[in-house]
């Protein structure tokens, strides 16, 4: 392709909202429930549609497909230098059972409305751009979760991600043969210049600060334990308040500094008890052992460090006064992934540039970008409308 003898102003480039809305809508009859989201479970034959459909988008805007043998697919549109690596921007299209229209599915299809807005302008880009969809994040029907991506990017392995299977015995492998989305590629065998995941916020500071864009920095790090509290079972009318052994009062005790521990490490602490099992759970008897989780997070490991010893000092003492033995175990441990400076500057950059207001995010949750951040520059975009911060902050990294 010969060059224009006047480029276009690129910075001024724009994607076509409306072409992008209804590709959304689309996608999102494939498996649309009656409450207006969709359920369109991973390497389900909806998944499959799912998939056919993003590829033959992709394919009429020009651009080649691949598929690796966990079923990630790349979506790639040529650069001027293609032995450069590719500037990746991508997400996943599998759902929750009650999932919505844009979890996800904005990140990839955010993705081919670059690749259709530079096409439109007969726009080349020095280095190839990929669109990526990955096998599997939401880990409802198969474990473990961000599957495809963690594959890639080798935090376990294809054979373990195989072996997977879902409620009724069916395995990964055998679901991703049968929808035929086994590739040649060996997960990982595939260069990444730079990657940048759009992504709806799924929490309410955008909203709560009036800001259309999220320009994340890093996804905090996940500290998960069961706690046991052990006391002594009794009956509750003719045990005497001074001689009883109650774990749930210091069980609750203990969950109300779970939260109060995240109130300690702010800005960025998270602390959460969401599940409880009280034994025996009877109405009159005092309760003689209770089991919870604790979801602790925060924005570096140092912080999750500091947390974890701050609620095991206070345990401790809870135990020391009471004489009920507490039990804290370690169950998972995600560590913080800060993303890449240059990443997060090209996203801020284009936010501001194109007027739109916005403010530095923490993302609470896990996103497939989290493994990318282990191989390649990476950054993240929350949106309320951020496809032109994805469009502007590919073209810094790719032109
Ligand atoms: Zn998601």
């Amino acid at each position: 392709m010969d060059m224009p003898a006047t480029k276009p102003d690129i910075t001024k480039l724009c994607v076509n909202g409306q072409r992008l809305w209804d590709s959304l809508m689309e996608l999102a009859q494939i498996g649309a429930t009656e409450k207006g989201g969709v359920c369109r479970l991973t390497l389900t034959d909806l998944d499959k549609q799912g998939r056919d459909l993003v590829c033959a988008w992709a394919r009429e805007a020009g651009m080649t497909v691949t598929i690796d043998r966990i079923g990630n697919g790349f979506m790639r549109r040529p650069g001027r230098n293609n032995a450069l690596p590719p500037i990746v921007t991508g997400s996943h299209i599998d759902t929750q059972p009650t999932g919505g229209k844009f979890d996800g599915n904005y990140g990839v299809l955010a993705g081919i409305e670059v690749v259709r807005t530079l096409n439109d302008h007969g726009i080349e880009t020095e280095a190839p751009i990929e669109v990526a969809f990955w096998t599997n994040e939401e880990g409802s029907r198969f474990v473990p979760v961000m599957m495809g991506s963690g594959v890639f990017a080798k935090a376990f392995t294809l054979e373990h991600a195989y072996a997977a299977t879902d409620t009724e015995g069916k395995t990964v492998k055998g679901e991703l043969e049968r929808i035929g989305y086994v590739g040649e590629q060996v997960p990982g065998d595939h260069p990444i210049g730079a990657y940048f995941e759009t992504h709806i916020e799924q929490g309410p500071v955008l909203e709560d600060h009036d800001k259309t864009i999220g320009v994340v920095t890093g996804v905090l790090g996940i500290r998960w334990y069961d706690c046991v509290v052990t006391g002594m079972e009794a009956h509750a009318g003719p045990t005497p308040m001074a001689l009883r052994k109650d774990a749930l009062q210091i069980a609750t005790h203990l969950m109300q500094e779970v939260v109060a521990c995240a109130h300690r490490h702010p800005p960025h602490g998270r602390g959460t008890v969401g599940m409880v099992q009280v034994h025996p759970n009877s109405r009159n008897v005092i309760p003689g052992r209770v089991k919870f989780s604790i979801d602790l997070r925060n924005a570096s490991d140092a912080l999750c460090d500091a947390m974890d010893a701050d609620i095991r000092a206070v345990a401790a003492k809870l135990s020391a006064e009471s004489g009920l033995p507490i039990e804290i175990t370690p169950v998972s441990n995600y560590p913080a992934q800060p993303f890449h400076p240059d990443c997060i500057a090209a996203v801020q950059k284009a936010a501001d540039a194109l007027g739109y207001s916005n403010m530095p995010a923490v993302s609470g949750a896990g996103h497939d970008a989290v493994y990318m951040a282990r191989l390649a520059p990476a950054g993240m975009i929350f949106i309320e409308a951020g496809c032109n911060v994805l469009l502007q902050a590919m073209l810094e990294r790719a032109r």
